[in-house]
């Protein structure tokens, strides 16, 4: 989505950027300096492919170079002349993927297992203490992130728009702003007395008609939200929540996706109760998230309306291991954990659309690819594991056409690993090579 503010800075700083450069660029060389190069020629980049997995067909060939011009991929094939003056990478001993996409992560949030720790931080410390999450994201293998919601309402923005602009290394995001949560809901800050009055970016998304959802979206996309994030059951990781409980109802989950809709934005749906996973489903949603006590009716719905299911079926390992869980979230926790594991399996054999979602920040940010040998443990072919986070998870966000495999036009986005990841999916937790926009933030340990 094009942001307007970026537009207006351009149109003021360029002329005086241009300005500078007239001043400085006959003084660099008499200072011994290279002479600048050319604005115009793009850098070509061949990579020699060893092993190339082609996620659009499912298929794995054999030494392809894939040349990049600038931050684009320009061509993929086996017999490719390599152009003069192009910088090569050898990854011939490698096995070479596109760029992983988590569908559910929380890069701009402090990853602490209490929510109420924001409090004891300002909105700027939150922001400066959230820069690593992105940047490990980035160097585990993850070119792109959708990134599902946030505390301090657009933090997730601000995030995204440094990243764009090259301030902090990260992945592409695309964001939600805040959630879209009722009064005291799985998205809600609770757990303090109600004489608190919590301030206006701690409870942006908060809505409780049909008309105050569609408030909401309006704002959230006019400040600049990706995508909608709203909470249709409690949560596991709320006070006082009940994740079997239905929150939002039909009527405002609709009201939400129609308004999205009057935006071009898609709408994911946190659902954990078996009915609050239909609602989401009929009204709309582009995917259900966690989709925990999914039935055989669910599953059906979702295949019928072409709903993605987002499972995040790893990071129970982290809540349950974790010293600093609060006991209430661990209460929640019981029992849901095996179930979404059991419904993960039967949505895999239903053939459901699924995507790679994993709910970092409840793991440590960097540690994502661990969920792809739990997908493969619960019934994925490590081959539909890799898809989920790449085809499909573009599919999803909606930019099929700028990532998810490696293919002339697509943005260069691409990864390495040493092994073969379809023998031994836990590859992926190793990724040895990270390239995004052309540019490389990983080579080797
Ligand atoms: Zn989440």
């Amino acid at each position: 989505m094009i942001d307007s503010r970026t537009i207006v800075q351009q149109k003021i700083y360029f002329p005086a950027i241009g300005l500078i450069l007239a001043l400085l660029v006959p003084v660099l060389p008499a200072a011994g300096a290279p002479a600048p190069a050319p604005a115009a020629a793009a850098t070509v980049t061949a990579i020699r492919a060893g092993k190339f997995i082609d996620v659009q067909s499912g298929k794995v060939l054999s030494n392809q170079i894939i040349l990049i011009r600038g931050a684009k991929i320009e061509t993929v094939g086996a017999n490719l002349a390599v152009p003069d003056g192009a910088k090569i990478i050898d990854l011939s001993k490698m096995t070479v993927l596109p760029g992983l996409i988590d569908c559910h992560t929380h890069l701009a949030d402090l990853a602490d297992a209490e929510p109420l720790n924001v409090l004891q931080r300002s909105a700027v410390e939150t922001a400066y203490a959230a820069i690593p999450n992105a940047r490990v994201t980035l160097l585990a293998g993850f070119t792109t992130v959708r990134d599902v919601g946030v505390y301090r309402a657009f933090n997730d923005v601000a995030m995204r728009d440094a990243i764009a602009r090259g301030i902090i290394i990260g992945p592409r995001m695309y964001v939600a702003g805040a959630y879209v949560t009722i009064s005291q809901g799985a998205g809600a800050m609770t757990g303090l007395p109600p004489d608190i009055e919590l301030p206006l970016d701690l409870r942006f998304g908060v809505a409780n008609s049909p008309w105050e959802v569609r408030q909401k979206v309006r704002e959230l996309a006019h400040r600049g939200a990706d995508h909608i994030k709203i909470l249709s059951t409690g949560a596991v990781l709320t006070h006082g929540s009940n994740p079997k409980s239905i929150e939002f109802t039909p009527e405002e989950l609709r009201a939400a996706v129609e308004e999205a809709a009057n935006f071009g934005l898609r709408v994911e749906a946190h659902a954990h109760a078996t009915e609050g996973i239909k609602n989401a489903i009929r009204a709309g949603a582009a995917s259900i998230e966690h989709a925990t006590l999914i039935d055989d009716e669910g599953i059906a719905l979702a295949k019928q309306h072409g709903t993605y299911l987002d499972m995040d079926i790893y990071d129970e390992e982290c809540i349950q291991s974790s010293a600093n869980t609060p006991a209430d979230f661990l209460q929640h926790d019981r029992d849901l954990a095996e179930a979404q594991r059991r419904n993960f399996t039967k949505a895999v054999r239903a053939g459901a659309k699924m995507t790679f979602g994993t709910d970092a920040g409840v793991c440590p940010h960097g540690i994502n690819a661990r969920q792809f040998a739990f997908m493969v443990k619960y019934g994925m072919t490590p081959m539909q594991a890799i898809q989920s986070a790449t085809v499909n998870a573009a599919d999803l966000i909606g930019h099929s056409e700028l990532f998810g495999s490696i293919t002339a036009g697509k943005s260069a986005d691409i990864i390495a690993v040493n092994g073969d990841p379809l023998a031994d999916i836990r590859e992926l937790e190793n990724v040895q090579f990270v390239m995004k926009e052309g540019k490389v933030y990983k080579q080797g340990d």
